[in-house]
């Protein structure tokens, strides 16, 4: 049909193949890909629209049930994305946010309201604990950190008004791995809603949904576009949870830009292999760490030092390349000319990239449950794929200034 004919075909809900794979390899390298829709095209398109037209007056009246109605509600890209996660994470349903934080403020939104009682994780990324102290403070939730460690004593902490559990797992820059069948089992005994942010691990390494918790969220910007060049954020949610989510979303009107969620879907199908070689370098260098005179304690996960080493064995499948170390030394005059002198390792936030980061950022003043005193000064790593041995001479020589 020529233009003026009005022919527009509105894409199908089920534009993207249908996951019949479940081993993770295959399922990342083929999940959400329709060469036959796209002209042999392996890669579904990055589909950049805010109009959708209508062919009728009948299919403008029934356009809030087509699959495709306006570029803010989804678009052939974002359902690609959305599918994929939802096939990784267990989920009935997925929704992509503009970013981690957004996928984190969406779900706390979505469950909490006005006069409720939400328990959050003392070691939670410092925005999500800024977004509950300051925003959800505003709207009169009121929020409580819980120590991280406390396993089954959550009981005790739940009020008839709470109505959102988070977690976090490691925690942000400290790193403790919480007991989280424990917590979940507490809140689901008080008909509380668990909202877990799973950024470290990925579903790869732990799937929230089929260890009870209600919605996951994860920071895509990470290990899953893994490039450093993509903000984007998901939530992942039951049966139960996830139509709230995605109704909250439309109505806070979030949504990821259509590059971010290609750029999502190709990180996606690197995943596994990126994640095993993260997990076998960061490994190497945090056992290496444990032997330098200058590191008081190295915080990671698969290490038997970690607090909350042994949740990590129960619930994981392995362990990503982000951790922490902490200095003996405290002064900061002194830790700047070792962090200011590194040839490789960038100082910057983010991590899951392809290359090495070291961040200086301090818990203390983001703990109020447990309050941090123990002395020094707190690293988080990231190990990219930079030579191993590069990467050891660039820390032994920061030590070597951090001495001297
Ligand atoms: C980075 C990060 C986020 C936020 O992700 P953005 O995509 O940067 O908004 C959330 N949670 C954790 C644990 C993170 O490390």
């Amino acid at each position: 049909m020529d233009g003026m004919g009005r022919q527009y075909r509105i894409a199908e809900a089920e534009g993207v193949a249908p996951v019949t794979q479940k081993k993770t390899g295959t399922l990342l390298t083929h999940v959400s890909t329709a060469p036959h829709k796209y002209d042999g095209a392996v890669n579904t398109p990055v589909h950049r629209t805010s109009t959708i037209v209508f062919n009728t007056y009948e299919e403008f009246e029934n356009s809030a049930k087509a699959p495709f109605n306006y570029g803010r509600h989804g678009t052939p890209t974002s359902v690609a994305f959305e599918q994929a996660i939802a096939a990784l994470d267990g989920a009935a349903g997925s929704v992509s946010t503009g970013s981690g934080l957004s996928a984190i403020t969406l779900a706390l939104m979505a469950f909490a309201k006005s006069g409720d009682h939400v328990l959050m994780s003392d070691n939670v990324y410092s925005p999500s604990r800024r977004f509950c102290t300051e925003m959800l403070g505003k709207f009169g939730v009121e929020v409580e950190f819980y120590a991280p460690m406390i396993g089954a004593g959550i009981e005790k902490l739940f009020r008839k008004n709470t109505a959102v559990l988070f977690l976090e797992a490691p925690g942000s820059i400290t790193f403790e791995v919480c007991d989280i069948g424990a917590l979940v089992k507490s809140a689901k005994a008080k008909k509380t809603t668990t909202i877990m942010d799973n950024s470290w691990a990925t579903p790869l390494l732990f799937k929230p949904l089929a260890n009870g918790v209600d919605v996951s969220v994860m920071s895509a910007t990470k290990y899953i576009c893994g490039h450093s060049d993509v903000i984007l954020g998901v939530a992942s949610g039951t049966a139960d949870s996830y139509p709230l989510l995605k109704k909250t979303a439309l109505q806070l009107g979030l949504c990821a830009g259509s590059e971010e969620l290609y750029l999502g879907l190709r990180g996606l199908r690197t995943l596994e292999v990126r994640l095993k070689e993260h997990q076998s370098r960061a490994l190497e260098m945090a056992q290496w760490l444990e032997k330098q005179p200058a590191v008081s304690r190295v915080m990671h996960p698969a290490l038997a030092a970690c607090p909350g080493h042994d949740n990590w064995k129960k619930y994981f499948k392995g362990s990503s390349g982000t951790f922490g170390i902490v200095l003996k030394e405290g002064d900061k005059k002194k830790v700047a000319r070792m962090l200011d002198g590194f040839k490789i390792f960038h100082m910057g936030a983010s991590w899951g990239g392809y290359e090495s980061l070291c961040f200086p950022q301090q818990p203390q003043s983001n703990r109020t449950a447990i309050p941090v005193t123990e002395p020094g000064f707190f690293l988080r790593l990231h190990i990219g794929f930079e030579d191993i041995d590069d990467l050891k001479t660039d820390l032994a020589e920061g030590f070597k200034r951090l001495a001297g």
